[in-house]
C-alpha cells in the first residue's frame, strides 16, 4: 500500500490531492478545519471574505484536473467576464477601451467556489479528509521526510485533542500563507530556506451587497487598478457581480492609501481616481454584510526549489509563495502547480526519487511570472520593506507605465497583455513585435475620459443615473 498525505485541504491541497490519487493507494488530507456543509465562511480561510477571481488560465487548468468544474461554476451562478471587453477598467495610467480579447475572469464567491471544487475533488473516493485535523510537525530527518505529527480535535472547542502519527510516501504540504514549514523543517535539521519578501503594506476592505433591483443580467462591474512609481500609495477598487444578485466591493491601498472601514468612508470612495463611478452605483445598492478588514498580504516566496530539501516533500500554493491577492493570482498558480506536479508523476510513472525537486522547480517557474506581477509592481510602492534589490528603477517604471497606457487604447497589445498576464499565453508574446512595436511607439490617441470609458457600457443601464444615485442609509447584516 503507498500513501500520500496531503497538509491542508484547500485550493492548492485538494487539487494536489486529486493529481496524487492517480499514483497511490490512499491520499489522506489533514484540514484544521471542518468544512461548512453549505458555501459559508471558515476558520482557516479568512481571505474567503474578500474579493476572489479567477483566472481564464486557472480555470483551464482546474478543468484539466476535475472536468467540468468550471461549468459547475457557472451553473452555480459563477459570473464570466471578459477583460477588459465585459468590466469597465481602469489600468494603472488611463481607462480601457472596450475592446475584446481571448481571456475572461470567473467570479464568485470564495465560499461557493470551494464549494464546487470540493465537491467535485472528494468525489474521488480515494480521498480521505481528516477533518478537525491539525498538522503539528513533521517526521524524518533531513534526507527524507517519512509522516506527519497530527492533533485530533479542537483545543479551541475545549474539546480533547489526541496526538498521532501518519507515516507516508509522499507529503505535500498546502498550509496556506500562515504555514508553519520552516519551523517543521527546522525541527528536522534542514537548513533554512532562502526567502523573498516584497510588502508594501497592502490592505483590503470589502463589502458584500445586494444588487439594486433592475441591474441587467450583464453588468459589468469596475476594476481599477494601482498605479506603481508614482510616490504615492496605490489606490484600486473591484466590485465585481458574484453568484446570485450579489456584488462583492473590495477596496485596497498599499502603505498610507489602506481604505476607509467605516460605513461613510467606504461608501463615498473615490481613490485617487477621477470619477465616483463606485460611490454611485452602491448608493443604490443594499449592504449585505459588515465591512470586513484584512491585511498582512505581503509577497513572500520560499524558495524551496534552491534549498537542499528532504526527499518526499513538496511544498505548494501559499505555503511555498503567497502573492499579494490584489493581482488575483494565487489559486490560477496553485491550479497550474497542481498540473506540474500531474506532469512529473505522469513522466515518472509515480512516486520516484526526485519528484519532490523535479516539481519545485517546475512550479518555481511558474511563481516567477506570479512574483513580477505582483513583486515586481510592489516594490515601486512608498514604505515598501524588501529584501529583492531593485535594479533599473526608472526604466521599469517607465515601462509598465507605458505598456498600461497603450494596451488601454491598442487592441492587440490589450490583448496580448491580458492573456499573458491571465496565464492564458507564454510570456513569449510580450517579445513579439506586434506588441512591442506599438509599446515602443507610444500611444496614437488620447485616453478615454471615465464618461467615455463607461458610456461603452450599456451593462450598466441606468444605475448611474443621478436621481438614482441619492445616499440611503445602510443597513449591516452580518453574514
Ligand atoms: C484577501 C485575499 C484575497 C485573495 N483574492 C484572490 C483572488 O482574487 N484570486 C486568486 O486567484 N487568489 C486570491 N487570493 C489568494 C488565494 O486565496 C490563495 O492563493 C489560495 O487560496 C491558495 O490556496 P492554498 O491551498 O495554498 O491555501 P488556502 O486556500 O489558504 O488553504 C490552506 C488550508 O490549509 C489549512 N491549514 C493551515 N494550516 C494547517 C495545519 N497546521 N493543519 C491542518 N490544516 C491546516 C487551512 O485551514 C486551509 O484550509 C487571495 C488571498 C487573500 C489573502
Amino acid at each position: 500500500m503507498t500513501a500520500a498525505v496531503v497538509l491542508g485541504g484547500g485550493m492548492a491541497g485538494l487539487l494536489a490531492a486529486t493529481v496524487l490519487a492517480d499514483h497511490v493507494d490512499e491520499v489522506f488530507v489533514i484540514e484544521g478545519d471542518q468544512y461548512p456543509d453549505a458555501p459559508g465562511p471558515r476558520r482557516g480561510l479568512p481571505q474567503g471574505q474578500h474579493n476572489h477571481l479567477f483566472m481564464k488560465g486557472g480555470a483551464d487548468a482546474l478543468d484539466e484536473l476535475l472536468p467540468g468544474t468550471t461549468d459547475l461554476l457557472r451553473a452555480a451562478g459563477a459570473k464570466q467576464r471578459g477583460l477588459p471587453q465585459d468590466i469597465l477598467t481602469r489600468g494603472p495610467r488611463d481607462w480601457f477601451e472596450r475592446s475584446h480579447t481571448d481571456t475572461w475572469l470567473l467570479l464568485m464567491s470564495r465560499a461557493a467556489l470551494d464549494d464546487v471544487v470540493r465537491g467535485q475533488a472528494l468525489k474521488n473516493e480515494k480521498l480521505k479528509v481528516l477533518q478537525n485535523t491539525k498538522v503539528i510537525g513533521l517526521v524524518g530527518d533531513a534526507r527524507r521526510v517519512t509522516g506527519v505529527r497530527i492533533e485530533k480535535g479542537g483545543r479551541e472547542a475545549g474539546q480533547s485533542v489526541t496526538e498521532e502519527t501518519l507515516t507516508a510516501d509522499f507529503v505535500v504540504d498546502a498550509t496556506g500563507r500562515r504555514a508553519r514549514t520552516p519551523q517543521w523543517l527546522e525541527e528536522l535539521g534542514v537548513p533554512a530556506v532562502p526567502e523573498d519578501l516584497v510588502d508594501a503594506g497592502f490592505a483590503y476592505a470589502s463589502r458584500w451587497y445586494e444588487a439594486p433591483e433592475g441591474t441587467p443580467e450583464d453588468f459589468p462591474g469596475v476594476m481599477i487598478q494601482v498605479q506603481p512609481g508614482t510616490g504615492r500609495p496605490g489606490r484600486g477598487v473591484a466590485l465585481l457581480p458574484n453568484e446570485g444578485n450579489k456584488w462583492i466591493v473590495t477596496l485596497f491601498g498599499s502603505k498610507g492609501g489602506e481604505p476607509p472601514t467605516d460605513e461613510e468612508g467606504f461608501a463615498n470612495y473615490t481613490g485617487d481616481w477621477d470619477h465616483p463611478v463606485v460611490p454611485k452605483l452602491l448608493a443604490g445598492a443594499t449592504p449585505l454584510t459588515e465591512i470586513r478588514s484584512y491585511r498582512g498580504m505581503q509577497n513572500r516566496w520560499r524558495h524551496y526549489e534552491k534549498a537542499t530539501m528532504p526527499e518526499g516533500y513538496l511544498v505548494i500554493g501559499d505555503a511555498n509563495a503567497a502573492l499579494n491577492p490584489t493581482y488575483g493570482t494565487g489559486m490560477t498558480v496553485s491550479a497550474k502547480s497542481a498540473l506540474e506536479l500531474r506532469t512529473e508523476l505522469r513522466a515518472g510513472g509515480g512516486l520516484t526519487p526526485g519528484l519532490a525537486k523535479r516539481v519545485q522547480g517546475r512550479i518555481a517557474k511558474i511563481v516567477a511570472f506570479a512574483w513580477q506581477t505582483s513583486a515586481g509592481n510592489d516594490v515601486f510602492f512608498p514604505g515598501v520593506q524588501t529584501s529583492v534589490p531593485v535594479k533599473g528603477e526608472k526604466f521599469q517604471i517607465w515601462l509598465a507605465s507605458r505598456i498600461s497606457q497603450v494596451a488601454a487604447r491598442n487592441q492587440t497589445v490589450c490583448n496580448i497583455a491580458f492573456t499573458v498576464g491571465t496565464f492564458v499565453a507564454p510570456v513569449s508574446r510580450m517579445f513579439s513585435f506586434a506588441y512591442l512595436w506599438p509599446v515602443l511607439r507610444g500611444p496614437r490617441k488620447a485616453a478615454l475620459t471615465a464618461d467615455q470609458a463607461i458610456a461603452q457600457f450599456p451593462g450598466f443601464g441606468n444605475l448611474l443615473d443621478d436621481t438614482r444615485t441619492e445616499q440611503r442609509v445602510p443597513v449591516s447584516h452580518p453574514q
